[in-house]
């Protein structure tokens, strides 16, 4: 996975879902066909629903992922996404015949680039991906760090390493 078209009304949606979620982050998944976004699947962000106290009883997976961390990585996340709705649109992009391109979150106060712990999470979930057959994704960052002006960016991460990727936008 690499650089990706995304149709303005795409990124439309997901600077009105960063900013609904504000100051909470949302999530989500992004699926299409031929590097072309065509779909938005919102994701429920477990932490905005429940608080980051709560995470570990959620989904033994989950809280297993989250032991490996240390308390600071940990402090850091602030998002989880809910297993149900992934579940759901995973059987729908199968559905639907698309490929799952890009796992995107946002950030209320920060820059739009991957955080320490979002570059350990990304690097975690390469090997989780292939197990449940999906491809692994680009990573999309909506950083609401100046309100009117949403910068929107697409990265690659792999072993660790970051590398942003170019968003097309047909005009
Ligand atoms: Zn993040």
């Amino acid at each position: 996975m690499s650089d990706l078209v995304i149709p303005q009304h795409i990124l439309d949606d997901l600077v009105a879902h960063a900013r609904e979620l504000d100051p909470y982050e949302c999530c989500g998944l992004m699926a299409g066909i031929n590097g072309t976004v065509t779909y938005v699947y919102r994701i429920t962000n477990i932490v905005a629903l429940e608080g980051a106290e709560k995470l570990s009883s959620f989904d033994p997976a989950k809280a297993a992922h989250l032991e490996r961390l240390s308390p600071a990585e940990r402090a850091e996340i602030a998002f989880v996404m809910d297993m149900q709705d992934f579940s759901a649109a995973k059987k729908d992009i199968r559905n639907k015949g698309l490929d799952l391109q890009v796992v995107y979150h946002s950030h209320p106060h920060d820059p739009a680039r991957p955080s320490i712990t979002d570059i350990k999470i990304a690097t975690d979930y390469e090997e989780i991906w292939p197990k449940i057959n999906l491809p692994i994704p680009n990573y999309l960052l909506i950083s609401l760090m100046e309100k009117s002006k949403p910068d929107i960016r697409l990265y690659n991460i792999k072993g660790g390493n970051v590398t942003p990727a170019e968003i097309t936008t047909p005009i």
